[in-house]
């Protein structure tokens, strides 16, 4: 209806998310798009933005680490029988919990979409409830009723519940789902890999997150999304179902672009005859493969679970309308890889103190199991650090690190260990004693004090 408020909410977002990145520069122009080749974004994109926050997006998931159970009760009066979808309990997890599949449409075109096979990736399973409620609740919307008519759609939504649970990468018996997509030894690839056998769909989708700290290409940017249309062969050629997914992954770049311009990477396409994406791109499904990384500041991944759900939509609209067909494929080849990974946090210059040992002039870099919310922190490297990028520094001059036992059987036994892969446990201190404490960080980052106080 007011289209331009709706074009203004747009231009506001994609002014505010690059600047919501501090270790981030908002530098665009340091892309090398071929802007001719890139499909403009689609009109309906406004409209479907501000339709999202105005009541797509679902309650309930406002922190990403949910619990399966917790999903399923959300999602499952979503996609009620009575709103187009089709239930199949697929099988149990190694604890027993459901492997469920959700399909829905009445499309000629099959499409497979299985989400978050790696426990701690949630961002594109909150974004399939959105989808889910979208697609049940807006049965007269015409992107609806295009997806209705041109695809059946089938989802797979948290492939590795038993790892969700505990917010971990890998099953309950420690396996890496997406390493066991050749020998079969879970039950969760099992019934994965049984699905798509039995659909043989014609699209595939393997959503997944990837580490916060990776850099688009050779830039300072960190990638917000990186995409894929695996290899199915150690020579990476590309034949005619490759040449549809990388059509879609431009599809998803033309939706993506006015809100990540610069913070879009590809992901490394080296075959790995192990993992799912690739063998279902060999088994000859055009297979896209989506990694959310991070945006600076959407701690909870709210910004990214909306960009997956309208990427997804793109996707799948372009599938339906077969619109996809003969984009060029320069907005993909020219996406740079995924580049190094920066360190989360680094501490410069301090004296680091440890009792029974002389201080020492050193640097000290944490890595975090949750990079966002700086949560569990072990020490990455000790030494001069000088040069060493991070996603955030903290100027330590004239302060020293002084390490502390964290909690449990050790506390208080000896000197506390300060090494690499050791838990992060210190006070920075103004003396060696730890008498004078300004900042401490004790596993997690206390989000209300981030950094020490200026003096
Ligand atoms: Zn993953």
């Amino acid at each position: 209806m007011p289209h331009r408020l709706h074009a203004l909410l747009l231009s506001l977002l994609t002014l505010l998310l690059p600047t919501m990145s501090s270790a981030q520069p908002a530098d665009a122009a340091a892309t090398p798009v071929a802007q001719a080749a890139l499909p403009a974004p689609p009109g309906w994109l406004p409209a479907l933005d501000a339709l999202y926050d105005a009541g797509i997006r679902v309650n309930g998931l406002e922190d990403r680490h949910f619990s399966p159970e917790q999903w399923w009760a959300v999602a499952t009066p979503l996609a009620r029988d009575g709103a187009g979808f089709r239930t199949e309990l697929l099988g149990t997890s190694a604890e027993g919990r459901p492997l469920r599949h959700i399909s829905w449409g009445t499309g000629d075109t099959s499409v497979l979409l299985w989400s978050q096979m790696h426990g701690d990736e949630s961002t594109a399973t909150m974004a399939i409830a959105d989808l889910f409620h979208f697609l049940g609740a807006h049965p007269d919307h015409p992107l609806v009723q295009r997806l209705r008519a041109g695809t059946t759609l089938h989802f797979m939504p948290i492939v590795n519940p038993d790892g969700a649970a505990r917010f971990q990468r890998r099953n309950a018996q420690g396996i890496d789902i997406n390493r066991d997509a050749r020998a079969l030894a879970s039950p969760e690839a099992r019934a994965l890999h049984g699905l798509r056998e039995r659909l043989k769909p014609d699209f595939g989708f393997n959503l997944h997150d990837q580490d916060v700290g990776t850099r688009v290409g050779d830039s300072e940017r960190g990638t917000a999304i990186a995409l894929l249309a695996p290899a199915y062969s150690q020579a990476r050629e590309v034949d005619a179902p490759r040449q549809r997914a990388i059509e879609v992954a431009v599809a998803i770049r033309a939706v993506l672009e006015p809100y990540l311009a610069g913070y879009l990477a590809k992901w490394d396409d080296t075959f790995n005859p192990r993992a799912f994406g690739d063998l279902t791109a060999a088994a000859g499904v055009s297979t896209i493969l989506v990694e959310s990384g991070g945006i600076e500041g959407d701690l909870q991944k709210q910004q990214l679970r909306k960009l997956n759900f309208l990427a997804l939509v793109g996707a799948l609209d372009a599938i339906a309308s077969g619109s996809y067909a003969g984009l060029s494929r320069a907005p993909y080849d020219e996406l740079p890889e995924n580049g190094d990974t920066w360190p989360d946090l680094r501490i410069l210059g301090a004296q680091l103190a440890v009792p029974g040992l002389p201080p020492v002039r050193t640097d000290v870099s944490i890595e975090f199991e949750d990079a966002l919310l700086e949560r569990k922190g072990k020490i990455e490297a000790i030494g001069d650090l000088g040069d060493e990028p991070a996603r955030r520094t903290i100027d330590a001059t004239g302060l020293y690190i002084v390490p502390f036992h964290p909690p449990g059987p050790t506390a208080g036994k000896g000197a506390p260990v300060f090494s690499t892969d050791a838990p992060a446990y210190f006070h920075l201190s103004r003396d060696p004693e730890g008498r004078a404490v300004v900042w401490t960080l004790a596993g997690d980052v206390d989000p209300d004090r981030p950094s020490p106080a200026k003096p």
